[in-house]
């Protein structure tokens, strides 16, 4: 029983959060939440649909004129102080997330860490979110460009970072002075509950922020038709954004679109191998291979391919495959099974199609969910792994030749998220950076998740971006107001 092990057993919701109140579906439904290491069921959330969505719409429409009216820094104080409660309760909410998701718990308290600095990051920005004026035409006019929340604001979350992917739309959007309305994936509704109840502790008004549980449909159908909601921002598959968007279009809604992903990590001859080798273990394996900006495929050139490839298999034999609270899982479960099917088979196209299985990675798990971490040499174009993202714990190694070769591999792909290089040559960095197709670029460094850069993608990744300066625009209508006849 997870509420057990919480020194706040309070944290462990199972009721969605409406209109300030913490209730169940009408229809009493409830709908199983299983921990993927166990598969033992952990407890239930509301199964809600259109009706109680409807009542977070309206909660969140009456809530929108008093929120929006505060000045800025009263909603920073309300954000700083979420803030500080999230970070307080660290260890009782990687605990949710290691139950539900099952990443293990060094990876969970650095994602609530990283969930943070989008609070704290937000609650600064909405300080600053200001208009600008324009240089008039004539004497006697001024145009004042004018920033105003756009309203009502969705968001439909993943399940692969349950906390981060809630904070780094609800911070931005509740600075700008939206309230907002949360659907968080019904694989991993608590961490979104959790934090929810947090958020009220600091002291956010009734209405302001709604979390939603149920099946995706019926949720998605109000937040996406609703003329009350001004804005939906996504994260998840393209496939489900693509259709998102067109429900958005009966309403013209603005979207944020943070989609799939199929990042190709580079390293040239000219690399240092061990930074390579050390950041393609952090870009491949965290989150046992399940998140957007995973390498997907790794690129690498003539000279260096047989070393690389030697201390990458030294690194990924040291990958332990167990229970994210056991001591020593460095790779915990995938979701469910039918993300461990679609790895599988991508391993074995892969094999069947020429790749050789180089290294894998300590497996004593015997459950369906837990694949072990292997490397694939002699990975072609052809094979699944090239076009489609994996995410698990695969690293398909392709081999090439010349700098051309590798940005035309790079980016023959319809997705466009995050691309990963290595090379110590100042003017082969530049020509690279800037033939890429991706919304983010990583030189030397497998990390580029953070609360100040803007995070997202080009082509078929999505459109819009999450924080950073423009992270606070998505929630931000611009308003142009032209003042004539002045009597100066
Ligand atoms: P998904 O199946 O598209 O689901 C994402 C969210 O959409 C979940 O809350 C899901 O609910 C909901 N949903 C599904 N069908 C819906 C519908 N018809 N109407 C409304 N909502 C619906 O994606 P996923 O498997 O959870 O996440 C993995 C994908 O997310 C990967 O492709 C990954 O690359 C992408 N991702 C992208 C980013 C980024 O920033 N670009 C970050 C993280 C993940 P249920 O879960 O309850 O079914």
């Amino acid at each position: 029983m997870i509420a057990l092990k919480l020194s706040d057993p309070d944290m462990f919701r199972e009721t969605s959060f409406i209109a300030g109140e913490w209730v169940s579906a009408d229809s009493g439904a409830a709908l199983d939440v299983d921990d993927p290491a166990s598969q033992a069921v952990i407890g239930t959330v509301p199964d809600c649909g259109v009706v109680e969505t409807e009542r977070a719409v309206a909660a969140a429409q009456t809530a929108f004129g008093p929120w929006r009216a505060l000045p800025a820094a009263d909603r920073s104080a309300v954000l700083e102080r979420w803030h500080t409660l999230v970070l307080d309760n660290i260890a009782d909410l990687a605990l949710i997330m290691t139950a539900e998701q099952g990443k293990p718990l060094a990876e969970a308290e650095g994602e609530i860490r990283y969930a943070a600095t989008f609070i704290k990051w937000f609650a600064e920005e909405g300080r600053r979110a200001s208009g600008y004026d324009v240089t008039p035409p004539e004497p006697n006019r001024r145009v004042l460009v004018m920033k105003e929340p756009v309203g009502v604001a969705a968001a439909i979350t993943p399940w692969n970072f349950p906390a981060a992917m809630i904070t780094r739309k609800c911070a931005p959007a509740l600075a700008a002075g939206c309230p907002v309305i949360v659907k968080p994936s019904e694989l991993t509704p608590y961490t979104a509950l959790a934090l929810a109840r947090l958020a009220e502790r600091a002291g956010l008004p009734r209405g302001v922020m709604n979390v939603v549980t149920g099946r995706p449909t019926d949720i998605g159908s109000v937040l996406t038709g609703s003329p009350i909601v001004r804005k939906l921002s996504f994260t998840g598959s393209t496939r489900i954004g693509r259709l998102l968007m067109q429900q958005c279009a009966d309403t013209v809604k603005r979207t944020s679109m943070e989609l799939g992903g199929n990042a190709p990590l580079i390293v040239f001859d000219d690399a240092d191998v061990d930074l390579a080798v050390a950041s393609t273990m952090a870009s491949k394996f965290r989150n046992s291979g399940q998140a957007c900006v995973c390498a997907n495929r790794i690129l690498v050139q003539d000279g260096i391919y047989d070393l690389f490839a030697e201390k990458l298999a030294r690194a990924v034999s040291g990958l332990r495959v167990g229970p994210g609270d056991r001591d020593g899982t460095t790779v915990g479960p995938l979701i469910n099974v039918a993300a461990a099917d679609k790895v599988n088979a991508h391993i074995d196209d892969a094999l069947s199609k020429g790749a050789r299985l180089y290294a894998s990675g300590d497996n004593p798990m015997n459950g369906a969910r837990f694949v072990t971490p292997v490397i694939l040499a002699g990975a072609n174009p052809d094979m699944r792994v090239a076009s489609e993202e994996t995410f698990g714990p695969v690293a398909p190694l392709f081999r090439f030749g010349s700098e051309d070769e590798a940005i035309e591999l790079a980016n023959a792909t319809e997705y466009g998220l995050a691309s990963y290089f290595y090379t110590e040559n100042l003017h082969r960095a530049f020509r690279v950076a800037e033939r890429l197709e991706a919304g983010m670029i990583a030189l030397n460094t497998g990390s580029l998740a953070m609360e100040m850069a803007p995070f997202g993608g080009v082509k078929l990744s999505g459109v819009g971006r999450e924080g950073g300066r423009a992270g606070i625009e998505e929630y931000l209508e611009t308003k142009a107001f032209h003042i004539g006849g002045l009597k100066l």
